[in-house]
């Protein structure tokens, strides 16, 4: 039986406008079951529609084990960083989680690891949840390279974390090839790259930091694949991009991450 809690996060990237964001909100609050089903869901709106949709998700009843998250931020704590957001603003906002290294901010907006593993601290030390994304490109899968760059991003960015903060991280295993193409990583090679980053965390850290720590998937899940995707032994839930902007897929996508254990008793 696993100790880890599943997680799903919902990225709705630079998606929804003011409105939108709130009806979306709303329906994925009032749709998650009062005790979420053992899953932590969470969902990551635009910065700009953090306020609103903070304020929706308290209304709403589900919405209280819905953890409001951040797609990104600055990590220093105040100052003259004009456009940038500090975690303690975040968290002013009802802010609980944040996405660091999301393969858009590394490969569009190009964020160096040095910033990343930045962040990644800053976010661990100030106790917000840190879902940490890592994956390989095609060009680097074809040449067989995606474990050593899924082990380079993931000693780059833990390199100022020790293993007292690492009940904090979460880290995303989301091939770059996958993300928004509508093509999916086989559940028996997410299972093969999530058990090696499990054995890397035990190399780095110490066997209780690797089982302990949550690995989830993300490229192109949606309901019709999360089931089998999650019901990998080292999968431990997913983080959505276009199917969480569909309040009805991303509530199906969090019920196919409820624990194993809950499933194998409600189909016996
Ligand atoms: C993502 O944005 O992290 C992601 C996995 O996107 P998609 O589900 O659209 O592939």
């Amino acid at each position: 039986m696993s100790p880890r809690q599943p997680f799903v996060g919902g990225n709705w990237k630079m998606n929804t406008d003011r409105r939108s964001s709130v009806h979306l909100a709303r329906a994925v609050g009032d749709g998650l079951p009062d005790d979420a089903s053992g899953v932590q869901c969470a969902i990551f709106p635009p910065s700009i529609h953090l306020n609103a949709v903070s304020e929706t998700l308290r209304e709403t009843g589900g919405g209280a084990d819905c953890v409001l998250g951040a797609q990104n931020f600055y990590p220093e704590p105040e100052g003259a960083f004009t456009g940038e957001i500090s975690i303690s603003q975040l968290r002013d906002l009802g802010v609980g989680a944040a996405l660091v290294g999301h393969s858009e901010r590394r490969h569009v907006i190009g964020e160096p690891e040095e910033l990343i593993a930045r962040k990644t601290t800053a976010a661990l030390e100030s106790g917000l949840l840190c879902v940490l994304c890592v994956g390989e490109t095609l060009e680097q899968r074809e040449s067989s390279k995606t474990d050593a760059v899924n082990e380079a991003q993931i000693r780059s960015a833990l390199e100022h974390a020790s293993a007292s903060l690492l009940d904090g991280i979460i880290i995303a295993y989301e091939p770059v090839w996958a993300i928004g193409t509508g093509r999916t990583a086989s559940p028996a090679d997410a299972q093969s790259a999530h058990e090696r980053i499990r054995a890397l965390l035990g190399r780095m850290y110490d066997a209780s930091v690797a089982e302990s720590t949550r690995i989830i998937y993300g490229g192109s899940v949606k309901s019709a694949n999360a089931a089998e995707l999650f019901s990998q032994p080292d999968i431990d839930g997913g983080l959505i991009g276009g199917a969480s902007l569909d309040a009805d897929e991303f509530l199906a996508i969090c019920s196919a991450a409820r624990p194993r254990q809950e499933l194998q008793g409600a189909s016996s």
